[in-house]
């Protein structure tokens, strides 16, 4: 015990004579909460052994601040009381202008994680899959747009979706925040402008997912600085604006057991083996129950529309990007493997989160030893209703009070994920809901367009 000790406080030397070579002077420790709104201490770089050992000091209410700056009390998160914010030194990242970033952690004063502290939910869930012998990976992809700092639209210059002139018209921006990212260590995979007029997609590769839900909250900040420094700010808003795409916050993962990958390699569809179809069926069947997870704000809903590919349709199939879940086939061109995306999720919701309830009903669906359901190969959105019906392919629902008040219900989402975030998360949405009611939707829009930036 001693030798950890000792072993973590050399660590934490070592770091702040790294961070003081860099010229950092302030570090800043973050935590994403239940309305997927990210908080954070900061702490001068004397302190760090401090902000990583005890921790600074966070109300409860942490959990349950709303994206209209409420708080959405329950029985148990009350004023009463405090918890501990602790940074992990291991995803310390040097920030642009002498400031250093690391991810946190929520705990009690008596050192027990706080049950409704998203990021070690997803590191338990990470052990409930390393203690059944897999190994999962994570890669995500951002959206956002870009809009003036009042949150308004930027002017009207042409934009062509996918197309190489918002590169160059936004060159300044991209090549600020490319930078950022890869002196901070974080290679960004590629980077495109998006369907959406001024909105950007980059993704990000696969790492372990509480690594790489990190690296989502670092990426997030990188766009914020780089966003500011050239006099605008970026909108992580389900839909942003009305009458036209979303962003999505897609999240990929694979599984491996015994170095083997259970999504290719076997006699399934696509070579996916019997433990990966279970993971795959296991999500589809639990998927409308942790909804509430994964786009369960007020504006989530109206992202949700067929042909947007948010992936409305319940279903999977290979390439499909109408479907919730979208099956990337292993092959040449394919060099980080076969994996799943889950495209229904957007960043309103809590990454890490999002990560462990997916997981979790991947683990699910491999416990209960489901199957893999009929792929769905085609746009389901050119089948008549009929033709759904009898491929058995449903939309998922886009009312905020249904997706959370089956969230609210479910025994599946409290079994996997506990009930203290389930309770924190309706709370929230639950706000979110009354305090929207009788909005036009460019008002609403308009109104939270910058309530998930950095
Ligand atoms: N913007 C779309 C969404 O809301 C995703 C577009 C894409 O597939 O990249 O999910
Ligand atoms: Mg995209």
């Amino acid at each position: 015990m001693a030798n950890i000790a000792s072993a973590d406080e050399s660590a934490v030397a070592t770091a702040q004579h790294e961070l003081q070579e860099a010229g950092v002077r302030t570090v800043i420790g973050t935590v994403v909460n239940a309305s997927g709104i990210t908080l954070a201490k900061s702490v001068p770089l004397a302190r760090l052994t401090a902000f990583h050992q005890s921790g600074m000091g966070a109300a409860p209410v942490w959990h349950v601040f709303t994206i209209d700056g409420g708080i959405a009390f329950t029985d148990t998160i009350t004023t009463v009381g405090d918890m501990r914010l602790k940074i992990d030194i291991s995803g310390l990242r040097v920030l642009p202008g002498g400031r250093a970033w690391a991810p946190g952690s929520l705990f009690e004063q008596d050192g027990a994680a706080s049950p409704a502290c998203a990021r070690g939910l997803l590191a338990d869930v990470g052990d409930r899959l390393d203690g059944a012998g897999y190994q999962a990976l994570v890669g995500h992809e951002l959206e956002f747009f870009l809009v003036a700092p009042d949150g308004s639209a930027l002017e009207n210059a042409p934009w062509v979706p996918y197309g190489a002139t918002g590169l160059l018209d936004r060159s300044e921006f991209l090549e600020g925040l490319l930078s950022a990212l890869n002196d901070a260590g974080l290679p960004v995979e590629q980077i495109h402008a998006e369907y959406g007029r001024n909105q950007f997609e980059f993704s990000l590769p696969p790492v372990p997912p509480v690594q790489a839900a990190d690296t989502v909250v670092l990426s997030k900040i990188m766009v914020g600085i780089s966003a500011r420094a050239h006099g605008m700010q970026a909108s992580f808003s389900p839909l942003p604006f009305t009458g036209t795409v979303g962003n999505g916050a897609h999240q990929h993962f694979s599984l491996h057991k015994n170095g083997l990958p259970l999504f290719s390699g076997g006699g399934g569809p696509h070579g996916i083996r019997d433990e990966g179809g279970a993971a795959i069926g296991g999500i589809i069947a639990g998927l409308p129950e942790i909804q509430g997870f994964l786009t369960g704000s007020v504006l989530s809903g109206r992202r949700l529309a067929p042909g947007t590919w948010s992936g409305a349709y319940l279903c999977w199939g290979l390439e499909n990007r109408e479907a919730s879940v979208r099956f990337l086939n292993e092959g040449q061109s394919n060099p980080h493997g076969a994996n799943v995306e889950v495209k229904i999720i957007d960043p309103s919701s809590n990454v890490y989160l999002a990560s462990a309830a997916i997981l979790a009903l991947a683990l699910d669906g491999i416990g209960g030893g489901r199957s893999l359901p009929a792929e769905i190969p085609g746009d389901p959105g050119r089948l008549s209703e009929r033709g759904r019906q009898s491929a058995n392919i449903r939309l998922l629902p886009d009312s905020p009070t249904a997706i959370i008040d089956t969230l609210d219900r479910s025994r599946l989402a409290r079994g996997l994920l506990g009930d203290a975030i389930v309770d924190a998360t309706v709370a929230v949405r639950r706000w979110e809901q009354r305090i929207s009611a009788g909005l036009p939707p460019d008002e609403l829009a308009g109104r939270f367009r910058l309530a998930w930036s950095i």
